[in-house]
């Protein structure tokens, strides 16, 4: 009963192109025309709007405003999103430091680390504070997601940090996997409480490169088909 993550990375895509278009003031699309910019086929584009609605008139395509409010509300990119950025180094500054992710009311509320050096100081207007303050900090803050750019030996703490702090979403560039922390129960191991509702989303642009080394040195084997 599920929708394929490739589905929802898709979304993300069409919603791209149709800001594109309304900002070309391209006032309707159809399937065949998302798919085109897309580099998927119409059928696709048909089938991964059709897991949320309906969404256009047969044989009159989309109209483009309409359909762009609906994927961001599907998305949910029509509420705030407060975001915690754990590990304020080259990466995580970075990261505060783009702006475009408050197109989308991702808001960047606070910055944890533990580097004596960087506590106290200010990025972007935030003040970095000890990552041992985080759990205090949800308690008069609502924190959504946590962006974790600690090194890889820190990271299963770090998230482990946001967990008990009650942020139900980790976006990962740590090139680790972050492991649910289990309780023995009865002789089993049981994933405790607070992972429970945990996401954990993997940004590993490594791992990208290794796939592309890859296909650069296998292109018979690299496939255009769908997932
Ligand atoms: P960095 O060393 O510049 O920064 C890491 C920061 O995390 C430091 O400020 C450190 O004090 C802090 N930190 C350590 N333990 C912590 C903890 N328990 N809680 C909170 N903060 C803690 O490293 P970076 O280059 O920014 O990379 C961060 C992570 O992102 C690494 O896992 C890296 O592999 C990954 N990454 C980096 C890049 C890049 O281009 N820099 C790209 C993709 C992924």
């Amino acid at each position: 009963t599920g929708i394929p993550t490739a589905t929802i990375s898709r979304l993300v895509t069409y919603l791209r192109i149709l800001e594109g278009l309304e900002a070309q003031e391209v006032s309707r699309t159809s399937s065949g025309d998302l798919a085109e910019r897309a580099g998927v086929t119409a059928f696709q584009v048909r089938k991964d709007l059709a897991y949320f609605g309906r969404f256009g008139t047969r044989g009159m395509g989309y109209t483009v405003p309409i359909l762009k409010r609906e994927l961001m509300r599907v998305l949910g990119l029509n509420q705030t999103w407060n975001v915690v950025i754990v590990g304020v180094g080259r990466l995580g500054q970075a990261i505060a430091n783009y702006p475009a992710a408050s197109d989308y009311q991702f808001q960047y509320v606070g910055l944890f680390d533990v580097n004596p050096e960087l506590l106290g100081q200010q990025v972007r207007g935030l003040t970095v504070r000890h990552v041992d303050e985080l759990r205090e900090f949800t308690r008069t803050t609502r924190v959504d997601m946590g962006f974790l750019a600690v090194p890889p030996e820190r990271a299963q703490d770090a998230a482990q940090s946001l967990a008990d702090a009650g942020v139900r979403g980790i976006l990962n560039f740590a090139p680790v996997v972050i492991q649910p922390r289990t309780l023995e129960r009865a002789g089993q191991q049981e994933i405790s409480d607070e992972w429970r509702a945990v996401i954990v989303e993997n940004v590993d642009f490594l791992a990208g490169m290794k796939r592309l080394a890859f296909y650069i040195l296998n292109p018979h084997l690299s496939s255009a088909e769908p997932e």
